[in-house]
């Protein structure tokens, strides 16, 4: 499995009506990397991840994922064939009780017995939700949901989890317990594709990163040199 492409975006195009969201874009990504995608307000990261899970219809390009062309799935095949999305904004179900939140995750699964053991897994890498496990999500803090955000998408089983912004709106203690629960993620194997504005965090804890202006990839490389590139520092390390 060294070296294996679990994804790859040949020459996709996004347009929003009259508006060129994506142009051209090209990304690789192995089995078991963490790559980031960083870039300003607007720059087209979170386009990247709807136009992989088909939240939007590209206007041209392929996306192969482990060998097959899913540029024509949706959605919910998509999550059949182990790609999650957990969105920015997190979109818990406030109404909901923690642990409903999760069993909502695993709509396409239907053992019983294994659901259950992974809420528990899942209650295991977020202590703070075993915690909460019979509160109402609206309840929680923002950290909090956004933990639950994430264990409700890695309740689909994912082999690829698409990470749009966990740190958004965050105080800096959770953003550190947030991105330490993605490192200990990567260790379980899956794979992640990570959006983030705050480009200093996720370069630290990535193999890779792609940098998106204005619809298109302008820098890649290995984080390691992305975070010593002058250009990425001047523009996005502050
Ligand atoms: P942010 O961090 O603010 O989400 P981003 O890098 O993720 O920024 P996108 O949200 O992907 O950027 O937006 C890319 C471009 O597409 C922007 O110019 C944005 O205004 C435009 N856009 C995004 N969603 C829509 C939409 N539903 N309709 C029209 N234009 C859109």
């Amino acid at each position: 499995q060294l070296n294996f492409t679990l994804l790859e975006i040949r020459e996709l195009d996004v347009n929003y009506g009259g508006i060129k969201a994506l142009k051209n874009i090209n990304l690789k990504i192995d089995k078991g990397e963490v790559v980031t995608l960083i870039g300003a307000n607007g720059a087209g990261k979170t386009t990247t991840l709807r136009a992989i899970s088909k939240i939007v219809n590209p206007q041209s390009g392929d996306i192969i994922y482990s060998g097959r062309n899913i540029t024509r799935r949706q959605t919910h095949e998509l999550v059949k064939l182990g790609i999650a999305h957990c969105p920015e904004g997190r979109r818990v179900l406030a109404r909901q009780t923690v642990y409903d939140n999760l069993l909502l995750g695993a709509y396409i699964r239907s053992n019983q017995a294994e659901i259950k053991a992974d809420i528990q897994r899942q209650f295991e890498l977020f202590p703070r939700l075993a915690q909460r496990r019979n509160q109402l999500a609206g309840t929680l803090s923002g950290g909090e949901q956004q933990m639950l955000a994430i264990a409700r998408a890695l309740m689909s089983k994912p082999q690829l989890l698409l990470l749009d912004e966990p740190s958004l709106g965050l105080a800096p203690a959770i953003v550190r317990e947030i991105f330490s629960i993605i490192e200990n993620l990567r260790a379980t194997g899956v794979t992640i594709l990570l959006v983030e504005q705050n480009a200093n965090l996720a370069l630290q804890i990535a193999d890779r990163g792609y940098v998106l202006e204005a619809g298109a990839i302008t820098l890649t490389g290995a984080a390691s040199a992305l975070i010593s590139d002058e250009r990425v520092k001047k523009a996005y390390l502050g």
